[in-house]
C-alpha cells in the first residue's frame, strides 16, 4: 500500500506548532510518525513523509502539507495529532482514549480507523 503521513504541525517553537502543555504535540507527533513509518516499511508499504517544518502560519502549514501529499498517489493519508482527551495533570497512567477522523463513512480508511480506535 502507498501511504502519506505527517505530523500535523510545524516544529515546536514555531507558529502553528500545536498543543503545548502536558506534552509538546509537535515533538511527540514527530516521534510517532518516525515509528509508524518504520513499522509500515518493515511490512512492505511505501510511505511518504509529508510533515511541514517551515510553515509561516497555520494556513501555510496546511498548504505545504497538502502540496507534499498531493505529489503522491496513495491509498491512505495519515495526520498525527495529540488532542486532549482529558485534563490529567497528575498522570495516573490511564488512557484517555483516541479519535480517528475519516473524510467520509464510505472511505476506504474506515477499516484502518476502526482498527486504531479498537487498539485503545
Ligand atoms: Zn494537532
Amino acid at each position: 500500500m502507498r501511504i502519506n503521513i505527517h505530523a500535523g504541525h510545524n516544529p515546536d517553537g514555531k507558529v502553528a506548532c500545536g498543543a503545548v502543555g502536558l506534552i509538546k504535540e509537535s515533538t511527540e507527533a514527530r516521534k510517532v510518525v518516525k515509528e509508524v513509518i518504520s513499522l509500515l516499511e518493515k511490512k512492505g508499504h511505501t510511505v511518504y513523509e509529508c510533515t511541514c517544518n517551515n510553515g509561516t502560519s497555520q494556513a501555510d502549514v496546511l498548504k505545504k502539507v497538502v502540496s507534499k501529499s498531493n505529489l503522491h498517489k496513495v491509498e491512505l493519508d495519515i495526520s498525527v495529532h495529540f488532542n486532549a482527551g482529558r485534563n490529567d495533570l497528575k498522570g495516573d497512567g490511564k488512557i484517555a482514549g483516541c479519535e480517528v477522523l475519516v473524510y467520509s463513512d464510505s472511505s476506504k480508511a474506515v477499516k484502518y480507523a476502526t482498527n486504531v480506535t479498537r487498539s485503545f
